[in-house]
Order: structure tokens, then sequence, then C-alpha cells
């Protein structure tokens, strides 16, 4: 089914496709070349990162970030349940055994108070996820991490070119994962990127990115040979992935002024049902800076939100939700997790509901999403203030 306002839109900002012909012409469109060194040299400077390694998505920067933790069977990496499967995945491929913890009401974040509970002397990770682009307290996160000597890894994959106070988010936690999935904010269909923040694992992530072997040294004139030198699979974006993302990190800004016009607007026609207690807005905590990243509303219970989905759609509107607590997920109750383990998290799963956000919708798309969230909540009354310019 095709909507009128889809959920999400793919958009040419600049100049993706004459990099991508360019790429062609240069006879490279695999590999690193000019355009991987370009992305990543882009993020380091703006970012201040040791260093950005592009990859095929962030779950592949999970991936990796995983294998440089160097887990043994056994060791626990503490994440939320709230999040994407790849969080998980990543870590469990590693053999570790995961600790599933509740967010917090407000920013829907790892919630640091229950962080002492859920560390034992088995916790070797704590891995953050920047939700909706909107920080986890690193500040807690990094002392707690710091005290116990625990690596942090930060599922930033929402948050690219987003601050918590002077940082950007992915360059705090030892390891930063991005990511350039076509929903996120800067994209090339599928990508992502490994930040490392200590100069000491820049070689090893360098061999796991190309399947283990020191290709990058070869290519580079250092060794004679390429060889295998450890674990690794094939974590390399494409040049021709590569060269389309350069156009948008270039247009970093701009993508970003527009997302924020779209977050402002989305914000300010539904304070009214805010304030009459229909539904609840993003909550900012002081001292980050946003990217913009999604707009969610949650809804009063599960059938109301399913009652509204129902009402979009057959207004050609697409509104999606998202993360089916992981705890709670086949896969979780086979980890011997429970229903009602973690209130928060489920509360808000059931719950939650993200509104369209991308480069090209209109001011007029957004108010006519609006005005059919406020149709839903105040029938035909014009109980409201009518917000439509
Ligand atoms: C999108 C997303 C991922 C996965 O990113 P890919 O690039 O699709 O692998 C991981 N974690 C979170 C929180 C995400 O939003």
């Amino acid at each position: 089914m095709s909507y009128r306002i889809p959920f999400n839109k793919p958009f040419i900002v600049g100049r993706e496709l004459h990099y991508m012909a360019e790429a062609v012409s240069a006879g490279q469109i695999g590999g690193a070349g000019r355009f991987v060194q370009a992305c990543e040299g882009l993020m380091e400077k703006r970012f201040g990162a040791e260093r950005v390694l592009l990859t095929t998505s962030c779950t592949s920067a999970l991936e990796m970030a995983a294998i440089l933790c160097n887990l043994e069977p056994g060791d626990e990496v503490i994440l939320p349940s709230y999040t994407f499967v790849s969080t998980a995945n990543a870590f469990l491929l590693q053999g570790a055994k995961l600790v599933f913890v509740d967010i917090r009401p407000d920013t829907l974040n790892l919630d640091e108070s229950h962080m002492d509970s859920a560390i034992t002397d088995r916790t070797r990770v704590i891995v953050p996820v920047h939700y909706a682009g909107v920080p986890a307290e690193m500040n807690a996160v990094n002392r707690i991490a710091g005290q116990r000597g625990l690596m942090v890894v930060e599922d930033a994959a929402q948050g690219v070119n987003a601050r918590y106070h002077d940082a950007y988010q992915g360059t705090m936690g030892d390891f930063g994962c991005y990511s350039f999935h076509e929903t996120k904010n800067f994209t090339c269909g599928e990508g992502g990127a490994l930040v490392v923040r200590n100069p000491d694992h820049i070689q090893r992530a360098e061999y796991i990115r190309q399947d283990g072997t020191n290709r990058h040294e070869f290519l580079h004139g250092m060794v004679e040979c390429d060889e295998w030198m450890d674990l690794g699979a094939s974590y390399l974006l494409p040049e021709l992935l590569a060269a389309f993302l350069y156009a948008q990190l270039e247009n970093m800004d701009q993508i970003t002024s527009r997302r924020q016009a779209v977050y402002h607007r989305y914000h300010e026609n539904l304070v009214p049902l805010e304030q009459r207690g229909d539904i609840r807005l993003p909550f900012i905590p002081g001292g980050c800076t946003i990217n913009y990243h999604m707009f969610y509303i949650l809804l009063p219970s599960e059938p109301v939100r399913a009652a509204l989905i129902e009402h979009l759609k057959a207004r050609g509107i697409l509104a999606v939700f998202h993360y089916v607590s992981l705890h709670a997920s086949p896969m979780g109750l086979s980890m011997g997790y429970r229903k009602g383990m973690l209130p928060v998290t489920e509360d808000v799963s059931d719950r939650l509901l993200r509104l369209p956000l991308y480069f090209d919708l209109t001011d007029t798309q957004v108010d006519e999403v609006t005005s059919a969230i406020r149709n839903f909540f105040c029938g035909g009354k014009q109980e409201l203030p009518v917000l439509i310019r």
C-alpha cells in the first residue's frame, strides 16, 4: 500500500548521484577509496573523533565493537530492552550474557539508577542507546564504568550529529556506532560507522573491518602482501555508497535545519493536545543539542494507539511504532526474562507512535498530520484553536 504521506522517504540533497558517477569513472566502486576517506575525515573533524571507520551498517559497527571488547563466554553486558535487535545480537554473537535494564520514563534511555543492581563481577560492558537522538545520561554511565572498570559502547545509530553538552554522541564511550540506514538522518540506503576513541584499538578495528586481514596496510604499501591477522568479516562500506553518503554529510547542516523545522512545527501544533492530557510529547533534557531524528507521541493506551494508526491510515498517512521489548520477545523469554520485569519499557513499547519525518516533508503535510491527530481526539468539534496557517 502506498501512502500520501509515507513514514519515510528517500531524498537527494546535493551531489549524491554526481559523486556516484565520479566513483564509477574513477574506476573504484568497492573497497576504501577517496569517498570512504572523505566521509571518515569529515566526521573525525566535525565530531572531534579519534578515528571513524565506515561500515556496511550500524549492526556491523556494533558487531565490531563487541569483538573489540574481547568478551569471554558468560561475561555480562548491560543494555536497554527498548532498542533495535542489533544492539543485543552483536554481544550475543560474542557469547555474552545480556542483562536488560529498564529505561527512564522521560528520555526513554537507560535508567542509570538501575545500574548498581545490574552490575555483577562478570559485567564487562555497558551499552547506552541514544533513543531518538536524545542522549543517555553519559556522565553517569561513564562515571559508573570508570569506577568498575567497564567498557562503554554507545549505540548512537539515531544520534549522528547530536550532542551531549560539548561532546558528540558516539565519541564519549570506548566505541560509538552510527547508522546511515535509509530511515536515519543521513543515509546511503544501508551504512554505518564505528567510532574508536582509544588509538590502541584502531589497528585491530581495521583488521576486523576487512575480514580479519591487514589489507588496509597492504594497500598503503606498509606490508608486502595481505594476510589473515584476526577475526573479522566484510564490514567495509563500499566506495559507491560512500560517494552517496558524502553528499549527505556535506549537507548535514541543511538536512538538520529542515528536520528541526518539521520537528518544531509538530511540537507547536501538538502542544494543545498535550495540555489537554491527550498525548505526551518528547522530553529533551537541558544541555543537549538533538539532531531531530524522530518525532514521537505517547498515547494513553495501546488500543488508542491502534485506533489512531487506523485513523491516520484512512487519511493516507503512515505512522509507525517500534521496539517490541527485547526481553519480552521470544528470544528474550528463552533467556529467562518475563513480561512484567521491565515495566517502563513495556509501557512505552505499547504507547509510543512515531510520526512521518523526512527531509522533503512539507509544512502543509505536517499540518495535515497534526490536524488528523487533533480530529481523532476532538472529533469535528472546534475545541482547539485552529493552528493551520
Ligand atoms: C537503526 C538502528 C540500528 C541498526 O542500524 P543499521 O544501520 O540498520 O544496522 C541499531 N540500533 C538502533 C538504536 C537503531 O535505531
